[in-house]
């Protein structure tokens, strides 16, 4: 037979949701009549909002017309009028229509992304991050030929962020011309880079020949105005960084499928060849173009009427994590030492255990609780003695979770 991707055996054990499944169907099995409550995977809970459903029923009714129908578009790079929208609702024009590329996901997105860069990119990841970066570099051989050890890849760089810190890492371990992953929000630890720090990042990478890419799949539940929403807020970020965002979080679209990737046109490769043109052929060469009901539906969130019932599904989950906040502060955790990290602008609350293994703490929560959270060590070795809470659950169901952990103890 002819042999696995080499690269294949460098992988950590298992992604990381997986083993939580596993973890909470063992459970289950050994607790028959357990009321398991998820507060782990982060996947959006509440329907889509009206506006949106009725804008891709009158485009899927119209696809079934003679005038109406439309099979592959002409450019896999969404509809114009799609990506219009998007620079001016969303960039305020900072960035052109051509510079935004329609995707079916962030997710899709990263891994084609890294198909830019090959396997002899240098990689910097934020530690803890979310998995697919790593993973990601991993299968393209980017994360060198040995396999991980409990600090993670020899030949990734890893970032801390931690509350000595302040969840924003210390540049200078970055090597020059490397691929900075950035997520702000960031997930898992909630925490939104000021204005000032992703000015100091912008400035480190063009210093450094370095490409960043900013993953802002949770801009939409910045309510605070003085943080950045895009990193093109940011002077000098269309010479080094590729943004990815995505309609999953703040329109539900987790199941619908759309996100987008703006490639600046000033971006551009050691060689003086531009990424744009890098990316379109990667994305001509894999990618027929998102959903044209999605593109619909997505078109729709950003008019008024859409872009005011994001804001309240938005609100919804962000009520939901502080409610969350405020069971992670009350007497029993304070007891335990337990400290609780969320700005109100993510939604997740990341609680450090000092002291406790992530896995320890997420198997007792489980066992007392009979709550299902995520093990911070599984985003990253800086994860460990932490716990992301997701607040992307039905308010009833988050209440009564949080009614459990007022009387969880370890
Ligand atoms: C959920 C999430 C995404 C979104 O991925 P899609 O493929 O668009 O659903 C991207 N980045 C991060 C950090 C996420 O948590």
């Amino acid at each position: 037979m002819i042999n696995r991707n080499k690269n294949f055996k460098n992988l950590a054990a298992g992604y990381l949701f997986p083993e939580i499944g596993k973890r909470r169907k063992a459970f289950a099995a050994s607790n028959p009549g357990a009321q398991i409550i998820s507060l782990g995977i982060g996947n959006t809970t509440e329907p889509l909002t009206p506006h949106i459903v009725e804008a891709m029923k009158n485009y899927v009714d119209s696809l079934g017309t003679k005038e109406g129908y439309c099979g592959y578009q002409d450019d896999s790079a969404g509809f114009t009028e799609l990506r219009e929208r998007i620079a001016k609702v969303l960039y305020n024009n900072v960035v052109s229509p051509s510079e935004v590329f329609v995707s079916d996901g962030a997710k899709c997105d990263v891994g084609r992304l890294q198909q830019l860069f090959g396997s002899d990119v240098r990689v910097a990841v934020q530690d803890p991050a979310y998995p697919v970066y790593v993973d990601g570099s991993v299968m393209v051989g980017a994360a060198g030929k040995k396999p991980a050890t409990s600090k993670g890849y020899r030949e990734i760089t890893y970032m801390p962020c931690l509350p000595e810190n302040n969840f924003f890492p210390d540049l200078s371990v970055v090597k020059k011309n490397s691929l900075i992953y950035f997520c702000s929000p960031n997930n898992p630890t909630g925490a939104v880079a000021t204005k000032t720090q992703l000015e100091k990042l912008v400035n480190y990478a063009r210093e450094n020949s370095c490409i960043i890419l900013f993953d802002a799949a949770y801009s939409a539940f910045i309510r605070d105005s003085s943080l950045p929403k895009t990193i093109y807020e940011i002077k000098g970020a269309k010479e080094c960084a590729i943004e990815i965002n995505s309609f999953s979080k703040p329109a539900g679209f987790t199941g619908v499928r759309l996100g987008w990737t703006v490639v600046p046109e000033e971006l551009k490769f050691q060689d003086g060849t531009k990424v744009q043109t890098a990316w379109a052929r990667i994305t001509n060469t894999f990618f027929n173009g998102a959903s044209i009901i999605a593109q619909m539906g997505g078109y729709a969130a950003l008019d008024d009427i859409g872009l005011s019932e994001m804001k309240g599904l938005i609100d919804y989950y962000l009520e939901n994590a502080s409610i969350i906040r405020e069971a992670l502060e009350s007497e029993n955790f304070k007891a335990m030492g337990v400290k609780v990290y969320s700005g109100g602008n993510a939604p997740y609350v990341w609680a450090q255990f000092p002291g406790k293994d992530s896995w320890e703490v997420f198997d007792a929560i489980l066992s007392q609780c009979h709550v299902v959270t995520t093990p911070g060590v599984g985003f990253g070795p800086s994860g460990e003695s932490f716990i992301r809470f997701s607040s992307f659950g039905h308010r009833e169901s988050v209440e009564e979770a949080c009614k459990r952990l007022k009387n969880f103890k370890l």
